[in-house]
């Protein structure tokens, strides 16, 4: 990126109302068959025209051919099975009900790639790919086949790579990996969490991120945050490990988040996309407050290694709110952009 403080969004938007259920997570789509398929089309075009007149720089699909940002990728592999459900605790926080592992996983076919192309098709601007990480998606299904988390890991890692290798060659610069459960479980973080993640982004040449974060806005991760304390010390278990893989950004949460910024300082030397928008309210930043957040990420950042980004997903807010923040996080970025630029004149 030759622009200074490239900003971007963490991958989902709000889909449009005659798509699916606005402000629902798992939202079932209003549209069947072909219809579906075009209508998932014009909401991705929809989702990278509100990026591009809102002067985000590195686009993307804004999520819109997803259901949801972990199941999608599940519900199109082999050895899982929908039909057969059982509750899970998902990040040790809150009980879902979810598919079975029944069998050895496989990636028949292509999951998201051809939905890439087709945005690739559409701008020239830089896009980013969201994927689910490894350990994120053991923690959303239930395995009677492997029986061991590890293992289960290891394998999603070869079908992410799979998937990330023809997105790479569809034309994506960025492919984000989602990893919220690097925040809980810090233990399997370390032993085989960060490995795996490598893993899924084995011999791609395009740039890679991970996307830690404290979930969306929903009361389930709301209620968490509350018990967390004054300080949110949870990054600093993965960090050190982090700074030494070959991920290329780490994407955080920054904004009204209790997160201590010098933690930042862990992984000197990464790109870092600072989460600036705050997801989990419906009050739109200011960019002044934007701004600020950039400043004091920028005493561990180097300023060429720094993204404004959203704190996570958007997909559950109103379309209205969505935009402003856009909106707030690009005049954010660019007072502090003005700030380096004239600093480096003097
Ligand atoms: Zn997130």
């Amino acid at each position: 990126m030759n622009t200074l403080l490239p900003t971007s969004t963490a991958g989902s938007l709000p889909k449009p109302t005659w798509l699916a259920q606005p402000e629902t997570l798992w939202s079932p789509w209003k549209l069947h068959g072909d219809a579906l398929l075009e209508g998932k089309q014009d909401a991705l075009c929809l989702a990278l025209h509100e990026q591009s007149s809102a002067g985000i720089d590195i686009v993307s699909d804004g999520e819109q051919t997803r259901q949801h940002f972990v199941t999608t990728f599940i519900e199109h592999l082999s050895g899982v099975d929908f039909e057969n459900r059982q509750t899970v605790r998902i990040r040790d926080r809150y009980d879902a009900s979810v598919p079975t592992v029944v069998g050895t996983v496989a990636r028949r076919k292509p999951v998201f790639v051809d939905d890439a192309r087709f945005l690739r098709a559409q701008t020239r601007q830089p896009i980013k790919w969201a994927l689910p990480g490894p350990m994120t998606m053991i923690d959303t299904l239930y395995d009677s086949h492997y029986k061991s988390r590890e293992k289960l890991a290891w394998e999603f890692a070869v079908l992410l790579n799979q998937e990330a290798r023809e997105l790479e060659a569809a034309g994506v610069d960025i492919i984000q990996f989602d990893e919220p459960a690097f925040n809980v479980f810090f233990d399997e973080v370390n032993d085989w969490g960060i490995a795996t993640l490598e893993r899924a982004l084995e011999g791609l040449k395009c740039e890679t991120a991970v996307h830690i974060c404290y979930g969306y806005g929903i009361k389930a991760n709301t209620d968490w945050k509350k018990t967390l304390g004054a300080e949110w010390r949870q990054y600093e278990k993965a960090f050190p490990k982090l700074q030494q893989s070959s991920i290329d950004i780490v994407s955080l949460e920054c904004q009204n988040s209790r997160v201590p910024m010098d933690l930042i300082e862990l992984i000197r030397g990464k790109k870092v996309m600072v989460g600036a928008i705050d997801v989990a309210t419906h009050a739109i930043e200011t960019p002044e407050a934007v701004a600020d957040t950039l400043r004091k990420a920028l005493a561990f950042v180097d300023a060429d290694k720094l993204y404004p980004c959203t704190n996570c997903g958007m997909a559950p807010l109103p379309r209205s709110v969505a935009q402003g923040k856009l909106r707030a996080l690009t005049a954010g970025a660019a007072i502090v952009r003005q700030e380096l630029s004239g600093a480096e004149g003097q």
